[in-house]
This record gives C-alpha cells, structure tokens and sequence, in this order.
C-alpha cells in the first residue's frame, strides 16, 4: 500500500497516511487540529510507488582486438556471382558487412560506414577501402596464424584498383579463416 506524505498545515509536521485516507479530515497527532489529508497524492508525495525499477548492469565494455567478430562467411566465388548478378549492389553490402569484420578484428574503427557505403559507388573510394583493408591484414594474419600477410597490404591496394573484385574474394578467404580457426 501507498502513503500519502505531507506537512501538517498548521504545525508543518511531517504526516503520513494511507493513501485510503485520501481527502479524508483527520486531527493532526501533533497538534491534535483538524486538517485534510491531500486528495491528490503528487508523485513525489507518495512513498511506494514511484520507485524505478533499478537500471540493468551496464556491460563492462572493453572492445578487444579479435573479440566479438561478427560472422561474415561466404564462398569467395559467391561474392564474385553475386557481385555480377546484382549488378554491383550486392558488393555495396559486402563492403559494410566486411568492414564490420574488419572493424572487429582490428579493435577500432578502421573503415568507416560511410567510407563502406561510398566504396561501392566510387572507385577512388573503393581503393582508399581496400588500402584501409590490406591495412587490417596483419591483424587477421596474427588471428589466423598467418603472419606473412602484413606484407599483403600493397598488393590489396593494387588489386583495389585494377582488380577489386578479387581483392575481395582474397580478403573474404582469408577472413573466413578466422572462423575455421575458431570452430
Ligand atoms: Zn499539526
């Protein structure tokens, strides 16, 4: 049950009453006059039911490199079919799901949304993407037990320009390796 808390009119005594005495004329215990209890318990006044529900536990947030890799598995020659079929389309939403993966494994924001989204409708951005991709590749090297691709990351930016269809099927086959590595 609720309480109605309020001051005594006449001697400013702090008075509780059960919200079922609302309106009702009570004598003070205090200053024994006869006062009404409020008829309109304002929410800060009524002790029980204004209560929040206490906030769930914040998540401890330590975005470490490698961890919570979101899985972006395709057959690297789908990426290439569907690429083809989808007039390009299809490549729009590779770019922003592999710069997710590529995000994840680096730690930090690598390639941007943006930089994602424009990368498949403009070619000089789409080689800024994979200069940015081939930059994440010693990070996937380390995840996947490959250190020698750190030194990949010119070739991705000369595959981006003249052949960024198999920059990406090379980038989609080595990341599918971080989740072989992990299964
Ligand atoms: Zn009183």
């Amino acid at each position: 049950m609720s309480e109605i808390v309020f001051d005594c009119p006449e001697c400013k005594s702090p008075l509780k009453v059960d919200e079922s005495g609302s309106g009702m004329v009570v004598d003070c215990p205090h200053c024994s006059k006869k006062i009404q209890v409020p008829r309109k318990p304002t929410p800060i006044a009524v002790v029980g039911s204004a209560a929040q529900p206490p906030l769930p536990p914040s998540r401890p947030s330590d975005p470490k490199p490698g961890a919570n890799i979101p899985v972006f598995k395709n057959e690297p020659i789908l990426v290439l079919i569907l690429g083809f079929v989808t007039c390009g389309l299809y490549l729009i939403y590779w770019n922003i799901k592999m710069a997710e993966v590529l995000n994840a494994v680096a730690g930090r924001t690598v390639i941007s949304p943006v930089a994602a989204i424009l990368s498949g409708c403009c070619v000089p951005v789409n080689v800024y993407y994979y200069y940015l991709a081939g930059g994440t590749l010693t990070q996937v090297g380390a995840l996947i037990g490959k250190p020698e691709l750190k030194d990949k990351s010119t070739m991705m930016v000369l595959l981006g320009i003249f052949f960024p269809m198999v920059a990406a099927m090379i980038l989609q086959g080595h990341v599918n390796e971080i989740y072989e590595k992990k299964a």
